[in-house]
């Protein structure tokens, strides 16, 4: 594959205090630019990473014609660098830019430009456990054209940010409250794309849910306010008398590659896994009547994240005395030893550069 690559004069990682790390703060040396003109994704660029220039009439910045990507890359005990399943993140990129009317980009593209970029910043891949180099990739409208329609031309790109461990004293328990006023997705919108539309419709309610001491939102259908969705974030699953259930993929959630991974963990180890509508009152109720064992989210930044309370209208409830669960910990165990390299592989689900 061809490919222009212009490397920095001197790597700035020296500079990072890599054991203080805030998500999403720090950027690697170097990013990588594909443009799509004249009907076709050109030859890829591996730049320094720094500021890019586009004229203020850009369709993306106007009406949103954006997706974007959330992957990871694992330092591994032997030395070694450990992407985790970059043909699902692939698939997905791809469905959310059929969704937005965004070209679609080959396996081989996609992949073999971002292990260029990988292997330029591979010094930026933390080396403590629990800490990863989270990969970013974007697709944005760039005609320069304020009118409403599909762009002709498009701009690719991949930023890599070094990002510590989730949870910085082990898994913590979030608190949830559910949403009755706003919604997040209804059904035939763009919930099951990764788009950042979806992430400006909850920025609202998720300042509410802030103020009044709550982690996230925990969206309910919009059209009865009473079936559970997602957090916007991560996905979620409910251990009901040591079975899990979790919302379906009928197109108002995306489809985590987390919650892919720890249903495909679970159903191997032989633990029942529903995929199914469940109302936010069967949850009560199950907590009521003590058949609520463990309520966790999935998602690529924290892989597991155990639910401690949630807050429906005028009721709360605990779940697991605040504490995260069995099921929620083996799960955790379970995905974090594959990407580390601790466990075989026995899914497929590494490539290792
Ligand atoms: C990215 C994302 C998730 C989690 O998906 P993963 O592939 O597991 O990271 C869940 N919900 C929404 C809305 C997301 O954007």
């Amino acid at each position: 594959m061809k490919i222009n690559v212009t490397k920095v004069k001197k790597s700035r990682v020296n500079e990072v205090d890599m054991k203080n790390l805030n998500f999403g703060e720090v950027f690697s040396d170097h990013m990588l630019i594909i443009d799509y003109i004249d009907g076709k994704w050109q030859t890829p660029q591996i730049l320094p990473y720094g500021d890019i220039c586009f004229p203020p009439s850009i369709c993306a910045i106007h009406y949103g014609q954006v997706i974007f990507e959330g992957l990871k890359a694992f330092y591994t005990r032997d030395g070694k660098i450990n992407i985790f399943r970059p043909q699902k993140y692939h698939e997905r990129m791809n469905r959310s830019a059929r969704r937005l009317c965004i070209p679609e980009m080959d396996y081989d593209l996609f992949f073999n430009s971002m292990v260029e970029l990988l292997k330029l910043d591979q010094t930026w891949v933390p080396h403590q456990k629990g800490y990863s180099l989270y990969i970013r990739p974007f697709i944005f409208a760039t005609d320069s054209y304020i009118g409403v329609r599909v762009s002709k031309n498009y701009r690719f790109m991949i930023i890599l940010s070094p990002v510590a461990a989730y949870y910085k004293e082990g898994l913590n328990p979030v608190r949830l409250i559910t949403e009755s006023e706003y919604v997040r997705a209804a059904k035939g919108g763009l919930g099951g794309a990764k788009t950042p539309a979806n992430y400006a419709a909850s920025l609202l309610p998720g300042n509410e849910a802030h103020k009044k001491g709550f982690t996230q939102v925990l969206w309910l259908d919009a059209a009865e306010h009473k079936y559970i969705e997602e957090v916007g974030t991560m996905n979620i699953c409910f251990v009901i008398n040591n079975e899990i259930v979790t919302p379906p993929l009928d197109g108002t959630i995306l489809e985590g590659t987390t919650r892919d991974s720890v249903l495909r963990i679970a159903r191997e180890a032989g633990i029942k896994v529903n995929e199914r509508r469940i109302t936010i009152d069967e949850v009560f109720a199950a907590a009521q009547n003590g058949s609520l064992n463990e309520v966790f989210g999935t998602g690529t930044a924290a892989v597991i994240s155990p639910v401690g309370e949630i807050q429906h209208l005028d009721k709360l409830i605990k779940i697991n005395d605040g504490k995260i669960g069995a099921l929620s910990q083996k799960f955790y165990d379970e995905v974090t030893a594959v990407q580390y390299g601790e466990k075989p592989d026995k899914y497929g689900w590494i490539v290792t550069l």
